[in-house]
C-alpha cells in the first residue's frame, strides 16, 4: 500500500499563556497533520514547553501573517495510530479528545468567569499532564485498561494510623441499600420522573445521601455507560461519604468504579483518577470544587452535597462557582442536577420560589431522631469575661460522665486573635498587613492569617518595654485549654479522665491527623470536641448530644451582606450534628441540645435558628435583600486591583470606570466607586475593589465582554499595579 506524506495542518491551540491572555485567544502551530478539536498536545512558547489543547475555530479577527513561519508543536500527547512505530506491537487505542461538550463547559467558564480559554481548558487538567511524556501517558492508558487501578484515598493516606482510622470508617458503611423512608421514598420518585434541576432542601440527618445514592444506582444501573459526579465541599473533612459509595457501588462495579478527585491527592492519583472518568471506568466521581471541570463523557447525573458550601467557590485565579458550573453542564449535557442542603443558600432558595427549580422537601430526621433542642444562653448574666457559662460547663460535665459527646464551635483558632499591652496600647499588628498577628501559645509564636508571617512572641512590650502583655478576645487553643482545666476532675463511664481535642486547621495538617482525630471522635476515645467551622460539616457523628457555639455574635456586626447567612448555616449545621442516632440518645434518655451564648438573644437569626426554621430565616433574608437591592435580585461583579499603594489601586479602577462608563450606562450596569478591601493590606500589597451592579445577568456579562480589552489595555499604562480581576458573582465582598 502506498502511503502519502501527511499534509501539514494548522493547529489552533488553547494555551494558558499570561501574555495572550484575552478571553478566547488561541495560539496557532504547524504539524505533520490535522489533529481533531480536543486532543491534547504540547507546544514550545518561548522557551518553555506547555499543555494545550487543540480548539475547534482560528482564532477570530486575528489574519496569520503568512510569513512568519508557524513553530510545531512538541508533541502530541493523546498519539494518533499511524504514529506508531512499524514494527512495534499494536498500541492501545490513543486517548480519545475531550469532547466537545467539555469543550463548551471550558470556554463556557472562561466567557462568564473572564479568563483565558487557555488558562481554564490547563486549570481543568490533571497538572501531571504537563510534564507527562506521550509514552509515558502510553503506558498508564494500557495499565488503566488492563487493570482497575484506581487508589482513592486508600492508597492517598500515607501514615499507618490514618489508614487504619479510614479502613474502620470503610468496615462501618454498608454495602447494602436500606429501604427508603415514606420521605427519601417520595423524593426519589419525582427525581426520576422530573426533569429538574432540584433543590433537596431536608434537614440534617434526614438521608439525604441515601437519596443520592439509590438515584445514583438507579440512573447507573439503567444505562451501562452513564456516569455520576457529586460534589462535594471538602473531602478529607468526610471520608465517610466516599467510604459510603465505595461500599455500595464497587462490590458491583469494581474497585475503579468509584474515584475521587480533589487536591489532596499526588498528581499521579489526580491523573489516574482523571483518566479513569475520561475513559468512563469511573462510573462515579466524587470530588470537591475542581472535579466540575472534569472530563466525563457519559454524565447523567451531577450532585452538590451542602450546596450552600463556601468552598464551592473558588476565590484565586479563575474564581469560578463550582454549582452554579454544576447547573449549566447539567442543562447542557441533559444530566439531572440535584442540589442538597439542610440550610440552601439564598440563591437557590429565590430560585424555588420563582419557579426555576424544584424543590424537595425531607423535614424528618431518620430512625425518629429528634432534631435538637436550641437554647440561647444570655451571656450578660455572668461576669463581662465568661466566655463558658456555668450552665454550659456542668452539661459537659453530664455528657461526659454519661459517655455522651459534646461538641464546642468557635470560629478563630489559635490561642488569641491579638496580644495586648495595657500600659501604652500596643498591639500585635503585623508588620505587613492591616490586621492583627495571631497568638499560637504552643508554639509561642504571633502568626498573621494573611501572608503568613510569623515571629516569637515579645517578653516585653516592643513599643514601652511592660513585661505583662495579655492576650486579647479567646480561639479555639484557648478554648481547648480552658476545658481541660475546668473539666479536669470529671470522669467518664470506665473511670478515665475526660478528653478534649481540638479540629482546626492547625491540628490537622497532617491528613493522616485529621483523619486520627476523626476516628477517635467516632470510637468514642473523645468527650469533647473543640474546633472551627471545619468540625460543624457533614460528620455523621452519632454519639454528641449536645453543640455548643462560643462567641457567635461577632458574625451579626460584619459589613458583608452575606454574614447572616453563613452564619445560620453554620449553627444550624453544627447542630445537626447532634442527636444523630436515635437509639443512643433514647439510651441516655435525654434530649440532644445546641447552645448558643449570645448577647443578643432577641435577634430574628436566633429565634429562626431556635425553631429550626430555616423558610422563615430565609424569608426574611430575601425580604431585605430585595428592599435594599442586593443578591439574588441584582447581580454583582467586582474588579479588584493591587498595588504598591492604595492611591495607585484605586487611580486603576477610577480610570477603569471612566473607560467603561457609557458601556455600563448602556447597559443598565451601575459602577459603585472605588473602596479599599475590609483587610486592605496583605503582605504590603495594597488592595482595592470596584463594585458592578446590574438588574440582569445578561446585561452585566455584555457589559464585562466589552469592558475586557480596555482593562488588559489599561493595565500596561499602570505600572505600579501587581495585578487586577474581575470577581463574577462575588461571594464576599
Ligand atoms: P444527611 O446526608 O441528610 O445528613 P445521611 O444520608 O447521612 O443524612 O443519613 C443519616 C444517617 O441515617 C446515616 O447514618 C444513614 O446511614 C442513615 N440512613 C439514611 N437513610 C436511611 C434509611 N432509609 N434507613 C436507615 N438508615 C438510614
Ligand atoms: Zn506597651
Ligand atoms: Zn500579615
Amino acid at each position: 500500500m502506498q502511503s502519502h506524506p501527511p499534509t501539514p495542518a494548522i493547529l489552533h491551540i488553547a494555551v494558558d499563556t499570561p501574555l495572550h491572555s484575552r478571553v478566547g485567544a488561541l495560539l496557532s502551530y504547524q504539524h505533520s497533520q490535522q489533529l481533531p478539536p480536543g486532543s491534547l498536545v504540547r507546544v514550545p512558547l518561548g522557551r518553555r514547553e506547555l499543555l494545550g489543547v487543540v480548539w475547534d475555530a482560528p482564532p477570530p479577527a486575528r489574519a496569520l501573517d503568512a510569513s512568519i513561519p508557524l513553530r510545531p508543536i512538541a508533541c502530541a500527547l493523546a498519539s494518533a495510530a499511524s504514529e506508531a512505530a512499524p514494527g512495534l506491537p499494536p498500541q492501545p487505542p490513543p486517548l480519545s479528545p475531550l469532547s466537545p461538550a467539555w469543550r463548551q463547559l471550558v470556554a463556557f467558564a472562561a466567557r462568564y468567569y473572564q479568563r483565558s480559554l487557555g488558562e481554564v481548558a490547563t486549570m481543568a487538567l490533571p497538572p501531571l499532564l504537563r510534564k507527562t511524556s506521550p509514552a509515558q501517558l502510553q503506558r498508564r492508558l494500557q495499565k488503566a485498561q488492563k487493570s482497575t487501578a484506581a487508589s482513592n484515598s486508600k492508597s492517598g493516606n500515607s501514615g499507618k494510623s490514618g489508614k487504619q482510622a479510614l479502613a474502620q470508617t470503610l468496615a462501618q458503611a454498608p454495602a447494602t441499600a436500606p429501604p427508603l423512608s415514606d420521605e427519601q421514598a417520595a423524593v426519589c420518585q419525582r427525581i426520576l420522573a422530573d426533569a429538574g434541576p432540584f433543590l433537596l432542601y431536608g434537614s440534617t440527618g434526614s438521608g439525604k445521601t441515601e437519596v443520592y445514592l439509590h438515584i445514583a444506582h438507579t440512573l447507573l444501573s439503567a444505562q451501562p455507560q452513564a456516569q455520576v459526579l457529586v460534589l462535594v465541599p471538602e473531602i478529607n473533612l468526610t471520608p465517610q461519604l466516599l467510604a459510603r459509595f465505595e461500599a455500595r457501588f464497587c462490590p458491583q462495579w469494581g474497585a475503579q468504579a468509584v474515584v475521587s478527585l480533589h487536591s489532596g491527592l499526588t498528581e499521579a492519583q489526580r491523573l489516574n483518577h482523571w483518566l479513569a472518568a475520561h475513559l468512563g471506568q469511573a462510573r462515579i466521581v466524587l470530588g470537591t470544587r475542581m472535579a466540575i471541570l472534569a472530563s466525563l463523557p457519559q454524565l447523567a447525573l451531577i450532585v452538590v452535597d451542602e450546596e450552600h458550601d463556601p468552598s464551592f467557590k473558588q476565590e484565586e485565579g479563575a474564581r469560578y462557582h463550582a454549582r452554579d458550573l454544576a447547573l449549566w453542564r447539567g442543562k447542557h449535557e441533559g444530566a439531572k442536577v440535584i442540589l442538597g442542603s439542610a440550610t440552601p443558600s439564598l440563591e437557590s432558595w429565590h430560585a424555588c420560589t420563582t419557579g426555576r427549580y424544584q424543590r424537595l422537601d425531607m423535614p424528618s430526621r431518620v430512625g425518629a431522631a429528634a432534631l435538637p433542642q436550641v437554647r440561647l444562653l444570655p451571656m450578660h448574666q455572668w461576669p463581662k469575661n465568661t466566655w463558658l457559662a456555668p450552665p454550659l460547663l456542668q452539661a459537659m460535665t453530664k455528657r461526659v460522665e454519661r459517655g455522651a459527646q459534646s461538641l464546642v464551635l468557635l470560629n478563630r483558632r489559635g490561642f488569641a486573635p491579638v496580644l495586648f499591652c495595657a500600659d501604652c496600647g500596643w498591639k500585635s499588628d503585623c508588620p505587613h498587613c492591616s490586621a492583627h498577628q495571631v497568638f499560637h501559645k504552643s508554639e509561642r509564636r504571633l502568626r498573621c492569617h494573611h501572608c503568613s508571617a510569623s515571629q516569637p512572641v515579645p517578653r516585653h512590650c516592643p513599643s514601652c518595654g511592660n513585661a505583662d502583655i495579655l492576650p486579647l478576645g479567646a480561639g479555639t487553643q484557648q478554648l481547648q485549654e480552658a476545658l481541660e482545666q475546668q473539666l479536669r476532675n470529671v470522669q467518664r463511664p470506665d473511670g478515665q479522665p475526660a478528653r478534649i481535642a481540638r479540629i482546626d486547621a492547625d491540628t490537622t495538617q497532617g491528613k493522616d491527623q485529621l483523619q486520627q482525630l476523626l476516628a477517635d471522635m467516632h470510637s468514642g476515645a473523645i468527650d469533647v470536641l473543640v474546633g472551627t467551622q471545619m468540625v460543624a460539616k457533614g460528620h455523621d457523628f452519632r454519639r454528641i448530644s449536645l453543640v455548643a457555639a462560643v462567641q457567635a455574635d461577632a458574625a451579626l456586626y460584619s459589613s458583608d451582606f452575606r454574614a447572616p447567612e453563613r452564619l445560620f448555616s453554620l449553627l444550624l449545621q453544627a447542630a445537626g450534628r447532634a442527636g444523630r442516632d436515635a437509639q443512643f440518645m433514647a439510651a441516655q434518655s435525654s434530649q440532644a441540645q445546641m447552645w448558643v451564648q449570645t448577647h443578643q438573644a432577641e435577634h430574628p437569626l436566633y429565634q429562626a435558628l431556635q425553631a429550626h426554621d430555616y423558610p422563615r430565616f430565609a424569608q426574611q433574608q430575601l425580604q431585605e435583600r430585595q428592599e435594599a437591592g442586593m443578591p439574588p435580585f441584582v447581580f454583582q461583579a467586582l474588579l479588584r486591583a493591587d498595588a504598591k499603594t492604595q492611591e495607585a489601586a484605586q487611580d486603576f479602577l477610577r480610570t477603569a470606570a471612566a473607560l467603561g462608563q457609557a458601556l455600563a450606562a448602556a447597559q443598565g450596569v451601575f459602577i459603585y466607586p472605588p473602596i479599599p478591601l475590609a483587610v486592605q493590606r496583605v503582605a504590603n500589597i495594597e488592595r482595592a475593589q470596584m463594585l458592578l451592579e446590574a438588574g440582569s445577568r445578561t446585561a452585566l456579562q455584555r457589559f464585562l465582554q466589552a469592558w475586557q480589552p480596555s482593562l488588559h489595555q489599561l493595565r500596561g499604562q499602570h505600572k505600579s499595579l501587581v495585578r487586577w480581576l474581575v470577581d463574577v458573582d462575588p461571594q464576599s465582598l
